[in-house]
């Protein structure tokens, strides 16, 4: 049999980076390159007793197919908690995924053509880009200050290009950890309401925040209610309780969330309602707030061992922006060295990281890494951070 497979997805450039990685996986490496949350501080105990009250007390409901939307009492959780930030939404303006990817991929679904363009900051989620990919759209970076994207530019290239989207994770962003200010928000949403270019709004790592104190609104939020809103909010609890329960969210104007509805019951008819009844269960029953709290200060402290570590070994021209929450520090390496070529001798020596280039839309940055803080304890974190200067300071040796 000769099967012949669509250019989508046979075109999809399988990365060498994720070769390297997959090679070396295993092999009691000390990773810095996931992004994967903690499993030790996931709460184990609280979703084991959720998921025991959901099967003795409402299985058949639990194990039953259900509406294409999503579990009711979740969505009412998620429009109260929209309600408290500033936004009314109601179950018909949310739309219950599996896991943001799937909310990502059906608003894409929902709002291109194949051939249509979506600006995006630079350089943004890797897994975006793969799916604009998919879909046969043409990405277009935009350029950026400490703000966030340059509202001139963001106009300049709507004008020019006509955009279909705007995609962007403006909260402890992925790779980078940079956050907008909210005047640049503001200015952002107002200016793509006004041209009538709808924003994917990507906020897996908004509630990771280190410090109490001021938060930025969203860009949903700041949009002000569903009804009519330039934005489409995407959020998860991969972050916030387990990714494993593969359960994330879409929330906007209820047109869209009705279409995503319609391409979401073509491809998975609903997501499971067993993990959302547990979420259901979970959220009355543990006080998520301050588990969170914890959570992100436990990230908070890993990001500044991380730090001290790296500036420990006074590397000349090694930089880096301190983030304020989320998973990731983004690093300027020395600029005659190339990440990759770097990845294969750190692999080597037994620590992962990702080169930054594949996260790049527009010119490519070979001398940009993303770490990620979350993965390792104190002694692992000290002895890979160790390990991988140690590789930089060969190759600048040579
Ligand atoms: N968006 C961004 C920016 C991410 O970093 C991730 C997870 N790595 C996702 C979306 C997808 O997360 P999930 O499907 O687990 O909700």
């Amino acid at each position: 049999m000769q099967y012949r497979f669509s250019e989508r997805v046979a075109g999809m450039q399988s990365s060498v980076i994720r070769d390297m990685l997959k090679l070396a996986q295993g092999k009691d490496m000390l990773s810095f390159a996931g992004g994967l949350p903690d499993a030790k501080l996931f709460p184990v105990e609280a979703i084991r007793e959720a998921a025991a009250r959901v099967l003795t007390d409402r299985a058949a409901e639990a194990l039953q197919y259900g509406p294409t939307e999503g579990d009711r009492q979740l969505r009412e959780w998620l429009c109260a908690q929209a309600a408290a930030a500033g936004t009314g939404a109601t179950p018909e303006e949310t739309l219950l995924t599996t896991g943001s990817q799937q909310a990502l991929d059906l608003a894409v679904r929902a709002l291109t053509e194949p051939g249509d363009i979506v600006l995006v900051e630079d350089p943004t989620y890797l897994a975006a880009l793969q799916l604009f990919g998919v879909y046969g759209l043409t990405v277009v970076p935009v350029a950026s200050d400490a703000d966030g994207p340059l509202p001139d530019e963001v106009k300049r290239l709507i004008q020019a290009k006509r955009p279909r989207l705007l995609y962007a994770v403006p909260t402890f962003g992925n790779p980078t950890g940079r956050t907008w200010s909210t005047e640049r928000r503001r200015v952002i949403v107002q200016l793509c309401g006004a041209e009538g270019v709808p924003i994917l709004e990507d906020d897996p790592y908004g509630a990771l925040r280190f410090e109490d104190g001021e938060r930025e609104p969203s860009l949903f939020t700041l949009a002000g209610s569903c009804k009519g809103s330039p934005v489409v909010y995407l959020g998860t609890f991969s972050k916030t309780i387990a990714p494993g329960l593969r359960t994330g969210w879409a929330m906007g104007d209820a047109t869209v969330i009705r279409m995503m509805a319609k391409a979401k019951q073509a491809s998975d008819l609903h997501s499971s309602a067993l993990d959302q009844r547990i979420i259901v269960q979970l959220l009355a029953d543990f006080p998520l707030v301050d588990y969170l709290r914890d959570v992100a200060r436990e990230y908070g402290r890993r990001m500044d061992l991380m730090q001290r570590e790296l500036a420990s070994h006074r590397i000349e021209g090694l930089r880096w922006e301190e983030p304020r929450g989320g998973m990731f520090l983004w690093l300027t390496l020395p600029e005659a060295l190339d990440a990759e070529a770097l990845l294969r001798a750190s692999l080597r020596q037994g620590v992962a990281f990702v080169p930054g280039a594949p996260f790049f839309a527009g010119v490519q940055e070979r001398n940009t890494a993303r770490l990620n803080f979350t993965g390792l304890d104190d002694e692992r974190m000290v002895k890979g951070i160790g390990l991988f200067a140690e590789a930089i300071n060969e190759f600048l040796a040579r």
